[in-house]
């Protein structure tokens, strides 16, 4: 992966991002993806925010490597601290963490989004909690996709501003995904499941405390709720 050439993963963010958008890439290792939008002609400025300064090196490394310091500028900030005012940033993207760090980095930093029309969000693992995000937050699903690369697979969820519901089984597994049910879908959610049964196997052998028994009950339901969207 380079700045012209992306992964398959990053590369879908890349996709939902609209011609034209003015774009804040938040945990922006490398600056990978803003570079891309810029040499792609998809945007004519980025913000790239990065909270470690490890990365924010790199980042600003490769932004002057590309010459692009005037197209994508660069901070060391924690979240959406990144987003400045004047930036006129529509579009926001946070992709490589966790579905929880993704929903905080919003929550903590929701003052910044008033200009902001879009967020693209690609959480590793528990997408749940950016869904949940969205309803308490008025932001509803408008998109959603899920690709496998190098046998791991990865969920995009695209926020737009609005007001929206979704049931349990929404939630867990996606609006939009769960309509669509593709073949990655189903691998996911077949590999959760049998996860979680071996988990609930290892639980029912312990000795019976009361957070076992809460765990159990909560296996049980996911296992319930994602066992009747696979059999439909
Ligand atoms: N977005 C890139 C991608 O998808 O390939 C990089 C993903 S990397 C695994 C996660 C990056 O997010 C790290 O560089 C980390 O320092 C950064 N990060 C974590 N929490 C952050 C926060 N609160 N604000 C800004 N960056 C953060």
């Amino acid at each position: 992966m380079n700045t012209e050439r992306l992964s398959n993963r990053l590369a879908a963010v890349a996709a939902f991002v609209e011609k034209g958008a003015i774009v804040a890439d938040i945990g922006s290792d490398h600056a990978y993806l803003p570079c891309f939008l810029i040499h792609t002609g998809q945007v004519q400025h980025a913000v790239a925010g990065e909270v470690a300064k490890g990365p924010y090196d790199s980042a600003v490394r490769n932004v002057r490597r590309e010459g692009l310091a005037d197209a994508v500028t660069v901070r060391l900030a924690d979240g959406l601290l990144a987003i400045e005012e004047s930036d006129a940033v529509d579009t926001v993207t946070i992709a490589g963490m966790g579905g929880p760090l993704i929903a905080t980095i919003l929550e903590n930093g929701k003052q910044r989004l008033t200009h902001v029309k879009r967020i693209i969000t690609q959480p590793n693992i528990h997408a749940k909690a950016i869904r949940e995000w969205a309803v308490h937050n008025d932001w509803k699903i408008t998109d959603e996709q899920i690709l496998q690369e190098d046998g791991k697979i990865y969920e995009i969820i695209v926020l737009e501003k609005g007001q929206a519901t979704y049931d349990d089984v929404e939630l867990l597994v996606g609006p939009l995904l769960s309509t669509e049910k593709s073949a990655v879908f189903l691998e996911k959610w077949e590999r959760e499941l049998s996860e979680w049964h071996r988990v609930l196997d290892s639980l029912e052998k312990a000795e019976k405390t009361e957070a076992i028994r809460i765990k159990s009950e909560q296996l049980k339901e996911q296992i319930n709720l994602v066992g009747k969207v696979l059999a439909i």
